[in-house]
């Protein structure tokens, strides 16, 4: 196990959890890696387990998460915190 810091906001977490690894070189947490592009809101929410959206957006600090619903969307909102 190995722990790591955050590139971007100095967090430390393990390699278990998930987080955005750049060629070995530069970790980010995830929420950094949502916040600076480096992964989309979809993987963020795979990420987290949340894999029933059907597609999803990211806009200040939230993601908009969209569930299929009868014949339309579900939609959620999901703050990301710090
Ligand atoms: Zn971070």
């Amino acid at each position: 196990m190995s722990t790591f810091v955050c590139a971007h906001c100095g967090s430390l977490f393990e390699d278990k959890n998930p987080h955005y690894n750049d060629r070995g070189v530069c970790f980010l947490c995830l929420d950094c890696a949502l916040k600076l592009g480096k992964c989309t809101p979809m993987e963020y929410l795979d990420a987290h387990g949340l894999g029933i959206y059907h597609h999803a957006e990211y806009n200040n600090g939230k993601i908009i998460a969209y569930q299929k619903w009868g014949k339309g969307y579900r939609k959620d909102e999901l703050e990301i915190l710090g």
